[in-house]
């Protein structure tokens, strides 16, 4: 008996005694105050404004407090607050913070495999990707990489296709991207600077200055929901479709020994949390692209709407492929996952061309 009352807890051994009030049986305040506390902290990229990025791990947290009746309470803490964006993984490994909102793609330097969690240029799209992370095998494929550091990592929301950029000038040629300084981060960067282009990932605070001050000649944030808050639009009219971000995965990090720590249904109720807020935060994006695309013409007259020239799209392409060969040689882990993203697209693609492609060429 004595080893049971450590394992349940006094509300349900008293309920299942029989030493409850009748009349109280239900989900009662007095029950639950008797259990722990868990108060976490999470630490995001993103600053405070930066919906619906900072949404995600806002509303998850909101979600968790609710569901836990208060046994689970999560601060977020924007970038502003930590000063640390891209330092997410490193403060969720060493348990500064229990929990973490970024983008996986950002720790490709630390750990190569970490890469292509995020999106990869020219691969799955926002539904293809979904059903990879969670009937193809690619979750379990995030967890075994995140494993070694310790800690777990969940998708956290999608931006969907991403907009391919601002440029300062028109790309009409290869060799216009030549000597160009650009911010963008994950595969696509490695692509671009194997075309010429001197790459660099900024935090997304300092963005708009570097362009306006001309430290950089283009970018690539988000797409138009979030970008034209941002306001690249004045300095950086050329706003190009997208190849190189089809399906960008946020993501949600947990530090594994915090996670063990807590008891199994306030572990299912933040599975639950994370993957919920992460569908709505892909929701509320694709609201805002539509509502600011929806007024582009006419409230930003001054934004030239451009698709790279197929010349400039071919060489990316053929880049991307001889780039991913070379970078599977890098780890045999990393070969497998791009395997797996590879076969499953493949699969998936047949599907997509028989449903939303179809459809939509016939009513466009
Ligand atoms: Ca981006």
């Amino acid at each position: 008996m004595k080893k049971m009352m450590g394992i349940l807890s006094v509300a349900t051994i008293l309920f299942l005694t029989g030493c409850t009030d009748k009349k109280d049986n239900d989900v009662s305040n007095t029950k639950i105050e008797q259990k722990e506390v868990f108060t976490w902290k999470l630490a995001t990229t993103w600053g405070k404004t930066v919906v619906p990025l900072v949404s995600a791990p806002i509303e998850m947290a909101k979600l968790v407090e609710k569901m836990s009746n208060g046994r689970l309470l999560i601060r977020v803490d924007a970038s502003n607050k930590h000063k640390a964006p891209l330092g997410i993984l490193d403060m969720v490994k060493g348990g500064q913070y229990e929990m973490g909102h970024s983008g996986s793609y950002y720790w490709k330097g630390k750990d190569i495999n970490t890469l292509p969690f995020t999106t990869m240029p020219f691969g799955m799209t926002t539904p293809e990707q979904y059903a990879w992370f969670y009937r193809g095998g690619g979750l379990e494929l995030m967890l075994k990489v995140y494993d070694k550091h310790n800690v777990l990592s969940f998708p956290g929301g999608n931006t969907g296709v991403q907009m391919g950029g601002w440029f300062k000038k028109e790309i009409k040629t290869v060799s216009d991207l030549q000597g160009l300084k650009m911010r963008i981060p994950g595969f696509a960067g490695e692509i671009m600077a194997k075309l010429g282009v001197a790459v660099t990932n900024m935090a997304p605070g300092e963005l708009y200055t570097s362009l306006e001050r001309g430290t950089l000649d283009a970018l690539e944030w988000v797409g138009p929901g979030m970008d034209i808050k941002m306001g690249f639009h004045k300095v950086a009219p050329y706003y190009y479709t997208g190849w190189h971000e089809p399906a960008s995965e946020m993501q949600f990090l947990v530090n594994k020994k915090k996670f063990n720590k807590l008891p199994k249904d306030l572990q299912e109720i933040l599975l639950v949390g994370m993957r919920v807020s992460a569908y709505d935060m892909y929701i509320q994006n694709y609201d805002m692209s539509a509502t600011a695309w929806a007024k582009i013409k006419t409230d930003y007259p001054n934004i030239k709407v451009k698709t790279f020239p197929k010349e400039v799209m071919d060489v990316m392409k053929k880049t991307n492929k001889e780039l991913r060969t070379e970078v599977a040689k890098k780890s045999d882990l990393l070969k497998e996952i791009l395997d797996s993203q590879d076969a499953y697209q493949k699969k998936a693609r047949e599907w997509t061309k028989m449903s939303d492609f179809l459809y939509l060429k016939d009513n466009l």
